[in-house]
């Protein structure tokens, strides 16, 4: 299997752009849309992988106005769902540890992968009981490091921190699959990806140029 490479559109993106990325993009890449798009996308290209950015707390389904479920993400097509962006836990009172923990249990349960996020306070997951829920599930959860010093900023974190981070939660986490995120784009995707710890990166802003996400993809299947 090549390399995870994830866009995260976050709050962006019109039917316009939508309709772009279905007839263009590398089928390699993975998207995380604003979840009004989702069955649209799968609608029109069922074989594009499509991700959401959140789920609910809740499962199933019931009365919690503006939720969405995982089940219903799974319906609408999605095969994976991030969980616990930094972005979420700064507006979400819904983000923290534990409930992060519930999403996951609901992302996985629906046959879907978790990309559950971690900043800098990564060690935070090492801890009980957050690491036995990680450690029944690791085939299905990808751990994304995402530094919030690097997030939109255009500085993207030391390769020795990347290459350190990553290592040490593939440690803790028997080989879990790995991604870092932070102002990546295709001028130095080539060197992250290059690190041994890394399965691939989640890209915030650079994923919303289709141009540049096919190249990201490209430079990704020359790294095989
Ligand atoms: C993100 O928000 O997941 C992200 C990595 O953003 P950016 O690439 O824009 O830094």
């Amino acid at each position: 299997m090549g390399k995870l490479i994830v866009g995260n559109w976050k709050m962006n993106g019109s039917i316009k752009l939508v309709d772009e990325f279905i007839l263009k993009i590398n089928k390699q890449a993975i998207l995380a849309l604003p979840s009004i798009f989702i069955s649209y996308v799968h609608f029109k290209n069922p074989e594009l992988r499509i991700a959401a950015q959140d789920c609910s707390i809740f499962d199933g389904f019931g009365a919690h106005t503006g939720e969405i479920s995982a089940q219903m993400l799974a319906d609408a097509g999605c095969k994976y769902v991030i969980i616990g962006h930094s972005e979420r836990r700064k507006t979400s009172n819904s983000d923290a540890i534990s409930n992060i923990l519930k999403k996951l249990q609901n992302v996985v349960n629906c046959g879907m992968t978790a990309i559950l996020c971690v900043d800098e306070r990564y060690a935070e997951l090492i801890d009980e009981p957050t690491s036995d829920i990680l450690k029944n599930h690791l085939d299905k959860v990808v751990i994304a490091y995402e530094p919030i010093s690097a997030i939109g900023t255009g500085k993207v974190s030391s390769l020795k921190d990347i290459s350190n981070v990553l290592a040490d939660i593939k440690n803790s986490y028997f080989g879990v699959k790995t991604l870092y995120g932070g102002s990546v784009n295709a001028n130095n995707v080539k060197d992250i990806l290059s690190i041994a710890s890394v399965d691939g990166v989640l890209i915030g802003g650079a994923s919303l140029k289709l141009e540049e996400l096919n190249k990201i993809c490209q430079i990704s299947m020359c790294l095989l």
